[in-house]
């Protein structure tokens, strides 16, 4: 494996690249050294389109998660006084690159020119007051953004998933008059969230003036109690009860809280006699929920309950396809049909796969054979040392020492006696098994990687100043490596 600086380096090379980033001021020469100290004098300047794709490889090399096909299309417009300037074009993308991308560009920036400089992400232009926005929908989400991939065309079907696909198309195109509400269920990584924000973007596509409510079920609950802490429940029903769609995922949370689930039957009622539509995700089916009252349960009834199952070998490859070209990436026909067969409880797997199959490409001048996936693929379990340990080993020694449920651990609770073994869940599953962090953030409630990095840290850290930790950890490390292979 090569060290992140040698596989720039390598890249470097192969492309016959210049040394880093050059400053370029309007009307200067960018070959002259001397453009750079006119730069630096002035505090202005451009970057050269060829710095700028230093920059993007880097960051495909270190973040292939984060890097999105259009940020091809994305400019550096200046640098002055040390931040590059980077022009978005849409107001979806300039979020993503805020919330997400300010760091790694940052640092991909100053590896890359030697410099302390930041990046900073310009917004797009507003549209004049007098023009019409393409879509005046207004759609609200806890989300970052809607993910721009989660659409109807990035969705693979098959036996599956063809129900929930359907039901969601014909929703999206007539809210509140087929299905209502929609309800789809399934395990985690079955396409729950993905089919959730397809809706959401085709209601947007086709209806122009629809309001649009996406968000989770924990989010749900936030609003409520935020909203009676401050008295402010009549703004709360204005805004939840006078959507055209309302879409909550992970809806299984809701059964924590009485009061919050008054409420929610109240909203939905008031939705639902007026006929706005309503889409709900959960990880059981209405009446597997644990602790879901009966009137909410046969109102989940009332319009579609679709389930989604584990995709077969076909659908696999079609989705491993699906998510490679996406990356821009041509995968041969029997690397697909390895990470699609490696890949098979768990369609994040197959993003997992993808990312680090692309990571250790980038290193060998992006060529993609079986050799390397298998290397890419089989590092993870070798490093770690560990042939077979699993999510679940790890959820079934962490639930007997601590005495939680599963459904906590992989829930969205927070409060310390759940969110601490899920912690150490977190770690456990980093440290054993070859899973990314984006799939472990997916076994545990969907939480982002970044999640998973900050949960991974907090035990490292505890560790060090707490001895009965260590040999808790010490003794679920024996444990699990004593499974036998
Ligand atoms: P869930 O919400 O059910 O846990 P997600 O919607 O988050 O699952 O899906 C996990 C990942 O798998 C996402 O990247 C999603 O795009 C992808 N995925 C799942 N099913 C499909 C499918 N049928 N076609 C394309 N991508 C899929
Ligand atoms: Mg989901």
């Amino acid at each position: 494996m090569h060290s992140r600086q040698e596989a720039v380096s390598i890249y470097k090379s192969a492309t016959n690249a210049g040394p880093g980033l050059r400053w370029a001021c309007p009307g200067a020469v960018i070959r002259r050294p001397v453009a750079e100290k006119v730069a630096t004098a002035k505090s202005m300047g451009t970057v050269s389109s060829r710095s700028w794709n230093d920059i993007l490889v880097l960051l495909r090399t270190d973040h292939p998660e984060l890097v999105r096909p259009w940020f091809k299309k994305l400019e550096p417009i200046e640098i002055q006084h040390g931040v590059v300037r980077v022009q978005t074009t849409d107001a979806n993308q300039h979020q993503y690159l805020e919330q997400q991308c300010q760091n790694v560009f940052t640092q991909a920036a100053q590896s890359v020119t030697g410099r302390l400089v930041t990046v900073s992400f310009v917004p797009p232009p507003a549209p004049a007051t007098t023009e019409r926005q393409p879509y005046g929908f207004e759609i609200e989400t806890d989300h970052p953004i809607l993910n721009e991939e989660y659409t109807f065309e990035h969705f693979v079907t098959g036996p599956c998933n063809r129900l929930a696909h359907a039901a969601c198309i014909a929703v999206a195109e007539s809210p509140g008059r087929v299905y209502n509400p929609l309800f789809l269920h399934g395990n985690v990584g079955l396409g729950k969230t993905h089919l959730l924000q397809a809706a959401c973007h085709r209601i947007r596509a086709e209806k122009a003036d629809a309001k649009i409510l996406f968000l989770s079920c924990e989010t749900f609950t936030n609003h409520f109690i935020e909203a009676i802490e401050r008295g402010a429940l009549q703004e709360f029903r204005r805004r939840y009860r006078s959507v055209d769609a309302l879409v909550i995922d992970d809806i299984q949370y809701l059964a924590a809280g009485d009061r919050t689930r008054e409420e929610f039957f109240h909203t939905f009622n008031t939705l639902f006699q007026s006929q706005r539509q309503i889409i709900l995700s959960a990880d059981e089916s209405p009446r597997d929920i644990p602790r879901l009252e009966d009137r909410l349960v046969s109102r989940f009834n009332w319009g579609l309950v679709a389930r989604l199952d584990t995709p077969d070998l076909e659908t696999r490859m079609a989705i491993t396809r699906k998510k490679a070209r996406l990356r821009c990436i041509d995968l041969p026909e029997d690397v697909a049909h390895y990470i699609a067969s490696t890949a098979m409880a768990n369609t994040r797997e197959i993003e997992g796969a993808i990312t680090k199959i692309l990571a250790l490409s980038q290193q060998f001048g992006g060529v993609i054979d079986m050799a390397l996936a298998r290397q890419a693929l089989d590092n993870g379990t070798s490093e770690s040392n560990t042939r077979n340990v699993t999510i679940q080993d790890i959820l079934k020694i962490v639930i007997e020492h601590f005495g939680v449920r599963q459904a906590d651990l992989q829930g969205k609770r927070r409060n310390r006696s759940i969110a601490y073994p899920r912690q150490i869940c977190m770690y456990l599953a980093r440290e054993l098994t070859p899973l990314s962090l984006e799939e472990i953030g997916g076994h545990f409630g969907g939480r982002d990687h970044t999640t998973v990095l900050h949960a991974i840290r907090t035990i490292q850290e505890h560790q060090e100043q707490d001895a009965e930790l260590q040999v808790t950890l010490q003794n679920f490390f024996k444990t699990l490596r004593k499974k036998p292979a």
